[in-house]
């Protein structure tokens, strides 16, 4: 399966790439992003010329196109078949992939890689994300601590005192079981901030279950149900109340940041988060059919995202 996937022309050839990407944003033919036409017989297809491969015409609005208009390849030197190539890496990548690794894989420097990984990062970035959970759903609520010395040792073996000290970033997550998951990088784990996180993302008639952190008290009486197992005394399942799942993606998660990307900065966590939470979402899903999502969610995103100089910054904001 891999071999094949890897010798897809589209990965190799950029009029196959552009193929690919039509098919893909275009299931039913062209359609101009100046006016909205989707009329086929008022768009015709121009004379292939090398300059201007893939350029359509719209008779509605005398416009020119191509699949590439308004999306983040549009006025992007990196070869369509490379952006596609690279979508399949990342997207089929369990573990993560990091600017070094698709450096060499795709051929191209290292600020061009970090540049894909991070477009591609925001291509998985749910557009108009709804809650998760409801009646007769349970979702797990848990948080974790992430960079910083105590990163290796096991939680029974932290000083209390450690957690969430200087250079540890807080992670919290809510995975609906056998549903989706929702992450998110939070300053502390106050009730007001749970609660903001809660308020978005998770639908109050689920059942909630969580450890006995204090900031969930208050919140989660507004659930059908809230189940609490305290991890201070050892309890990690009492029924079908446990943070398992949770605690199960983050030990994952914590491999992948240590292993693939050896540290994450603070900056960038909320994007590393996204593409954690769309691998989760999506793994049912084929490494192509990941890949056709990542295409698609990186049309209408051209603006949102603009590196600003060498050191890696932006004012990308999700
Ligand atoms: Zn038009």
């Amino acid at each position: 399966m891999a071999q094949a996937a890897i010798q897809n022309p589209a990965f190799f050839d950029d009029g196959a790439a552009r193929e690919a990407l039509e098919s893909v944003r275009w299931p039913d033919g062209p359609v101009c992003p100046h006016c909205g036409n989707l009329d086929q017989e008022k768009i015709a297809k121009g004379q292939g010329t090398a300059h201007r491969a893939g350029l359509y015409y719209c008779a509605a609005c005398n416009g020119q196109f191509t699949v590439t208009v308004g999306t983040v390849m549009e006025r992007s030197k990196i070869s369509l078949s490379k952006w596609l190539f690279a979508m399949h890496l990342v997207g089929a990548s369990k573990k993560g992939m990091s600017a070094l690794q698709l450096s060499r894989m795709l051929g191209v420097t290292y600020k061009t890689a970090w540049f894909l990984c991070h477009r591609i990062r925001e291509a998985m970035t749910e557009v108009n994300p709804t809650p998760i959970g409801g009646e007769g759903k349970i979702v797990e609520a848990d948080t974790t601590y992430i960079g910083g010395r105590e990163k290796n040792k096991h939680v029974g073996k932290r000083k209390a005192g450690n957690i969430g000290g200087a250079g540890k970033q807080i992670v919290h997550t809510l995975v609906e079981r056998d549903g989706r998951a929702r992450s998110e990088h939070i300053a502390n784990i106050s009730g007001a901030t749970l609660r903001t996180v809660l308020d978005e993302r998770v639908s109050r008639k689920s059942t909630l279950m969580t450890d006995t952190a204090g900031g969930y008290l208050h919140v989660g009486k507004e659930f059908t149900r809230h189940e609490m197992v305290d991890h201070g005394k050892d309890e990690y399942v009492r029924g079908d109340a446990y943070t398992n799942t949770a605690e199960g993606r983050f030990s994952l998660m914590k491999r992948a940041v240590y292993g693939t990307h050896h540290s994450i900065s603070a900056a960038h966590l909320s994007r590393y988060l996204v593409e954690w939470d769309f691998k989760y979402n999506t793994r049912k899903n084929s490494d192509g059919e990941r890949a056709a999502l990542i295409a698609k969610g990186i049309e209408g995103k051209r603006l949102t995202y603009r590196p600003t100089n060498g050191n890696h910054r932006s004012t990308a904001v999700h």
